[in-house]
């Protein structure tokens, strides 16, 4: 029904920018509509612009009844004469019946048990069918989809052209938000103004004829086009921001510098039992070129698991301290910052260099060396490794060089910004084995500078990787068992800690006592991220020490543990990981000269993910692993647990736009030069 009275639209707001109207001053947006639009995330003219249809409807091609083909699918534009519904006197089924007339002809639309058609074909209306034309005699169609127009829709809208189809909010029908968003177009988009102007060569329209095309693509694909124009648009306020940044801080700050006098790094390299590789050295020449180049190292060292960073992340520690300076590392568990300790230990201490510990669990012991530091006037060379304690403000340190991030992925980056900030302008390494899709590391990581260590260090055995049902599962503990007679050390890892909810799922409390026999006389260990520090500590102790060798556990051992004897992992209910973290556990073994192999246990009702596990066993490309994670599960896994800094766009696509990201970024940078001076920071 057609209202005829409409409440008053309030007027435009002159001091506001076309996008930042609200929806209101469209007429026909009365108050109830306007909270319907706002469930959909409407609530301004900018968000009408940019509602993207969710797929588009190619009408161009409406067809004459008197044309119709048996056998062909077609559109067709008419009136509905008549519509009623049948029931069949044998099966008691509904059937609805339509007769469509489009002055050239009669259609006739049968609607198999449905009845709520008839709901709103009503006689008189026009209406739009789509369907097969399964006989001529007269012309019919059987199920076919259709629209209504209905109220004030205007036709034109509808038919003969490539149509949008936008998602909806209960209450809100398809002809009303399509005619809402054309009349927003037709008024306000001559106000929109131009973003940024690019080069030609990228062939991009302008950016009020993009939101046209969005919404009215003249051919299929223009809506493509549009949408990265779009993208770009939004990409390239990231890179600015990112850029400006960067600017700031080459203006800003003074980098320290560290020339290095060798007299740390030589002997702990002739120390190493190994040799470093030539990806390792590479790394370790940028870093050292960063560390003189009078502006603040920034930079992130991606390298797979078990590809080496650790070695690369001491060697710049100790460059940094041949220079008078000290160094942070922070590492996102505790397991893991005990074990850069005790790597580091061995390392540093023959060298004369300290290793503290500062974590949630050992700060006090940590200040009671402070004190007895405070007495002892030589200045000596010192790191401290930690956890997220060491950004609390407890915390301070002298002459901080250096940080390092561990696990970078795990942390956001105002807990990053907060730990520089402990120094003036330190040099900053954060370091992952999480593989960034290159999208996701230039939007993510835009700022730093990159390095990989390309390939792991050799005289590594392989790890062959298998899925197995449940039902394989003895096979599996007997093959296991078999690995702990030959001297081996295994994981198994479960998706919970106690009390399934779920009788499919298993808890590792619940299964290490059965283990525990099973395994007999070998020893099992426990882990999860719910006990106390010590207990931890404890039996990663152990196990490291192979007084335990098989350690059941959860998803804690997922960062950085480095157990080299230990050639087995067993995960039960892999399907409920996603693949970036299975190849983090898988991670944990193939560190050794020997094979290794991982067996992924899927529950009987997860059949399905056997298929989406499958790239595990072909591939132990972290990058590929990486984006096809990304492909399934959206980019919340590269995130990390706090999602801060990252951008959420409309437009642009992680996976697909690279070349755009780059392109952005290129822009950026020449926009950036071009701007005014920084101002001094705050
Ligand atoms: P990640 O990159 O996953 O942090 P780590 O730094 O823990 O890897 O290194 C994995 C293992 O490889 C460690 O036991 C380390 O001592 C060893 N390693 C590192 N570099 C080399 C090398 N150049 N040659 C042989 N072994 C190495
Ligand atoms: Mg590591």
């Amino acid at each position: 029904m057609l209202k005829k009275n409409f409440p008053e639209s309030p007027e435009v707001n002159p001091k506001l920018p076309v996008t930042e109207q609200p929806v209101g001053v469209m007429p026909r947006v009365s108050f109830e509509r306007a909270c319907l639009l706002a469930k959909m995330g409407i609530t301004t003219i900018g968000d009408l612009f940019f509602y993207s249809p969710t797929r588009y409807e190619d009408r161009r091609d409406i067809r004459k009844i008197h044309t119709l083909k048996k056998g062909e699918q077609a559109l067709v534009f008419g009136k509905v004469m008549e519509c009623g519904v049948q029931r069949t006197r044998k099966s008691k089924k509904f059937l609805t019946k339509a007769i469509i007339d489009d002055e050239t002809g009669r259609l006739h639309c049968h609607w198999w048990n449905q009845r709520w058609p008839a709901e709103s074909l009503k006689e008189g209306r026009e209406v739009i069918v789509f369907g097969k034309v399964d006989s001529l005699y007269p012309p019919r169609m059987t199920n076919p989809e259709f629209e209504v127009m209905m109220g004030y829709a205007d036709s034109r809208l509808n038919v003969g052209r490539i149509v949008p189809v936008y998602g909806l909010t209960e209450g809100v029908a398809q002809w009303w938000i399509r005619d809402l968003i054309s009349r927003a177009l037709d008024r306000f988009l001559k106000d929109l103004p131009e973003g940024y102007l690019y080069d030609s060569e990228l062939g991009f329209p302008s950016r009020p004829r993009a939101v046209q095309m969005l919404h009215h693509p003249a051919v299929p694909g223009e809506e493509e086009l549009a949408r990265k124009r779009l993208a770009m648009d939004e990409l390239l306020e990231m890179q600015m921001e990112i850029q400006r940044r960067r600017k700031n801080l080459l203006a800003q700050a003074q980098g320290i510098k560290c020339p290095g006098d060798n007299r740390l790094i030589r002997p702990f390299l002739k120390n190493l039992d190994f040799t470093l590789t030539p990806s390792q050295t590479e790394v370790l020449r940028e870093m050292r070129a960063d560390l003189n180049s009078g502006i603040p190292m920034r930079r992130l060292l991606q390298g797979d698991v078990g590809s080496g960073k650790t070695v690369v992340a001491a060697s710049v520690a100790l460059m940094v301290m041949e220079a008078g300076y000290q160094v942070v590392l922070m590492a996102p568990t505790e397991i893991l910052a005990s074990q850069h300790v005790k790597t580091f230990r061995k390392w540093f201490e023959p060298l004369g260099v300290r290793v503290r510990q500062w974590t949630g669990r050992l700060k006090d012991e940590s200040d009671a060396m402070e004190l007895l530091e405070k007495n002892s006037p030589a200045q000596k060379a010192e790191i401290v490794i930690g956890t997220h304690a060491l950004i609390e403000d407890s915390f301070r340190i002298e002459r901080l060089g250096l940080v390092i991030i561990d696990e970078q992925h795990k942390f956001g980056v105002d807990q990053r910004e907060r730990l520089l900030k402990k120094g003036s302008w330190p040099h900053l390494l954060v370091m992952t084995a999480t593989p960034i899709p290159r999208t996701l590391g230039l939007t993510l990581y835009g700022e730093l500078d990159i390095s990989s260590i390309a390939h792991s260090p050799e005289g590594r055995g392989s790890i062959r990787t298998f899925i197995r049902k449940r039902d394989k599962l003895s096979a599996v503990w007997d093959f296991v068992k078999k690995r702990l007679a030959q001297g081996r050390q295994a994981y198994v890892i479960y998706p919970l800690i106690d009390e399934p909810s779920n009788p499919e799922l298993k808890a590792v409390e619940a299964e290490f006592m059965r283990i525990t026999k099973e395994i007999a006389p070998f020893n099992a260990g426990l882990l999860h991220g719910r006990m106390k520090g010590n207990d931890k500590e404890y039996v990663m102790q152990q196990f490291a020490h192979n007084q335990v060798q098989l350690l059941v556990t959860t998803s804690v051992v997922e960062v950085g543990v480095d157990v080299p004897n230990a050639t087995v992992m067993v995960v039960e209910n892999a399907e409920r990981f996603g693949l970036a973290q299975l190849h983090q556990f898988r991670g944990r073994v193939g560190r050794g000269k020997e094979d290794s192999f991982c067996i992924l246990i899927v529950a009987d009702s997860a059949e399905d993910s056997m298929e989406r596990l499958k790239i595990l066993e072909e591939s132990r490309d972290g990058f590929r692993i990486a984006e096809e994670d990304l492909k399934i599960r959206g980019p919340g896994d590269f995130l990390g647990d706090r999602q801060h800094g990252m951008p959420s766009f409309r437009f642009a696509k992680l996976l697909e736009d690279y070349a755009l990201v780059q392109h952005a970024r290129k822009i950026a940078i020449e926009n950036v030069q071009k701007e005014g001076p920084v101002l001094p920071q705050k």
